[in-house]
């Protein structure tokens, strides 16, 4: 069950009024990397996970989350508060209230739209979607994914924080911004504790193929790192070794049955091609300056472009 508590885990001071910046900080509440994704992902992830620490876990950063969007919510709303007052008691003229409303940002569809907020949408006003969460129900997997999802909100939080001066806003997105690398912390501790966390799953992956190199992006600009080079990889630069890397002929087959091949035949030779033909089509009806060759066949040769091009030389003087 969920219990709710009347206070924020962080305190909110916001300085002033700035629907604009409400706008940019939706970004971390409704948007990809914000903090309904992070909650709604570890939620769903803890429901499922039969191991009791990770379950355990994953529910207390869950719920940790959903303190977060609430943090992140009640900024949002102190933000657009003293807007949304006069925008729905109608305290300034049309002007002032109009100009108010093109502060920048997505803020206009927060106002109008949202009554200030704070909405499940991204900053540009794109509605929450449950298909930022990336699950897959494998422990490696997802709590890799986890620790991408925790760092990449942590850098969201940082360029948040650089376009705010506003220092109680500062204080809470870094505080924010800090439980994101705790998060990480604890996801990252969580993976390594798993015994042969890699590869993910339990295939092991063909020991041939496991430490090839494939430097298929050939020409200037050709690296050497760790990555793809020194005693634990077998690097290769003739790409004619990989064409086919399993020694086949690199095609592709299928077996199939005598009255599926039957049919398959029925249709090539109904969508066959006949390279004999040279057929004159729509672009030789229709072709004028700039329309290249159009066919071998005697439709007329620069000569004619020419022609075609200066009657349409003439047609505009005559527009003009
Ligand atoms: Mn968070
Ligand atoms: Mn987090």
């Amino acid at each position: 069950m969920f219990m709710h508590n009347k206070r924020l885990q962080y305190t909110v001071r916001v300085g002033e009024t700035n629907p604009a910046l409400a706008s940019l900080l939706l970004e971390q509440f409704g948007g990809p990397d914000g903090e309904l994704a992070a909650a709604m992902r570890y939620f769903t992830q803890g429901i499922g996970e039969d191991d009791p620490g990770r379950k355990d876990m994953l529910l207390d950063i869950a719920t940790e989350e959903l303190s977060h969007l609430e943090v992140i919510g009640s900024i949002v709303a102190m933000l657009t508060k003293g807007a949304k007052g006069e925008l729905a008691e109608a305290a300034k003229d049309e002007a002032d209230l109009y100009a108010s409303l093109n502060a920048g940002g997505n803020s206009h569809t927060l106002s109008i739209l949202y009554g200030g907020g704070p909405a499940l949408t991204n900053s540009s006003g794109v509605p929450w979607t449950a298909a930022y969460i990336d699950s897959r129900g494998d422990p490696t997997c997802d709590l890799r994914s986890n620790i991408a999802a925790e760092s990449r909100a942590k850098i969201i939080y940082e360029r948040l924080i650089n376009i705010t001066d506003d220092p109680g806003i500062k204080e809470a997105l870094g505080f924010l911004m800090t439980r994101e690398i705790a998060h990480q912390k604890s996801f990252e501790k969580a993976l390594y504790t798993i015994q042969d966390n890699f590869p993910p799953g339990k295939l092991p992956g063909i020991e041939k193929f496991a430490n090839i190199y494939v430097n298929t992006s050939q020409g200037p600009g050709d690296m050497e790192g760790p990555w793809n080079s020194g005693p634990q990889w077998e690097r290769i630069d003739d790409l004619e070794r990989v064409m086919s890397i399993d020694g086949g002929d690199g095609q592709a087959s299928v077996e199939l049955a005598s009255d599926e091949l039957e049919t398959l035949q029925q249709l090539a030779a109904r969508t066959k091609s006949n390279a004999d033909d040279d057929p004159e089509t729509g672009v030789d009806l229709g072709a004028g300056p700039g329309a290249g060759r159009i066919t071998d066949r005697d439709c007329g040769g620069a000569a004619d472009i020419q022609d075609a091009a200066d009657q349409a030389k003439t047609m505009k003087i005559a527009a003009e």
